[in-house]
């Protein structure tokens, strides 16, 4: 559809430089007092405003879009670096979400969170680009700037989950670390702290590649709302750490909003539901 509509604008622009070549060089001499130059400067300019329009009409309307970062690139630094900020969110990011689209054909019609459940079912390009754009979205969305993240706390709610989930907030840093681990998730994927589905209990596990814990056949046989979640894909922190996947995690917890985690976990304990997200 879109490919067809963009033939024909194509097709009208191009038409009307060539109509007006022939015009002129009907109108006599070379036309109208220009000479055979300046009509081929002319119909090269209409040619140029219409690759121009082609060019900056975008490709893809209504699609989904990567979320701006409330803070600035730099801003997570010295937990993350800027530039390792600049290239995941503006290329990797920004990657996954133009696949996405291609995928849905520009429709970005159901909520992002809402591609998860079925996932699995609707291919790899949905299971690795929608996970891909809603796990990100996620990842900058719990992040502040370690000033900003040093005043935030969790919630009444969430200490409890944690107290009852893990004995302490300690312990619940020891697991998740244990899972970030390169032995533990090998390769490239997320750790994640998930609300069960029962509400009642916090569970941590990893995920594969851009699997979530919302996605059904991702965890064992049922759906986790995650709450928490680490990119441990080498892109997310190889260019400050190299192979120091360890110092990643525990530099990472500095840069963790728990005021917005202690508002996902609040989400997903009502709704039962993925928390959802922009773009
Ligand atoms: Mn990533």
């Amino acid at each position: 559809m879109l490919t067809a509509m963009k033939f024909i604008t194509t097709s009208l622009f191009f038409g009307s430089a060539a109509a007006f070549s022939l015009d002129m060089m009907k109108a006599g001499e070379y036309g109208a007092g220009l000479n055979r130059r300046e009509i081929v400067d002319k119909t090269l300019a209409i040619l140029g405003s219409a690759a121009t329009a082609i060019i900056s009409t975008p490709a893809i309307s209504n699609a989904y879009s990567v979320p701006d970062l409330t803070y600035n690139y730099e801003a997570l630094e010295p937990s993350i670096d800027s530039k390792t900020m600049t290239i995941h969110h503006d290329k990797h990011h920004a990657t996954y979400v133009a696949n996405l689209n291609k995928a849905r054909d520009g429709k970005s019609d159901v909520p992002i969170v809402d591609l998860m459940a079925d996932a699995l079912e609707a291919g790899p390009a949905i299971r690795n680009n929608g996970g891909g754009h809603y796990n990100h979205a996620f990842f900058w969305a719990e992040m502040a700037p370690p000033d900003k993240a040093k005043s935030t706390k969790p919630s009444k709610q969430l200490t409890g989950l944690i107290k009852k989930s893990f004995g302490s907030m300690d312990v619940m840093k020891e697991k998740f670390e244990k899972q970030a681990a390169p032995g533990a998730v090998f390769g490239s994927g997320w750790v994640w702290v998930c609300v069960n589905r029962a509400g009642n209990k916090l569970e941590i596990v990893g995920t594969p590649n851009q699997d979530n814990p919302l996605m059904k056949g991702v965890i064992k046989d049922q759906i986790m709302i995650p709450i928490l979640g680490l990119d441990v894909w080498e892109h997310a922190y190889y260019l400050k750490y190299q192979n120091r996947r360890t110092e990643y995690v525990s530099n990472w917890w500095n840069v963790v909003d728990w005021d917005k985690v202690s508002a996902n976990c609040k989400y997903a304990v009502e709704k039962h539901a993925g928390v959802p997200m922009q773009g």
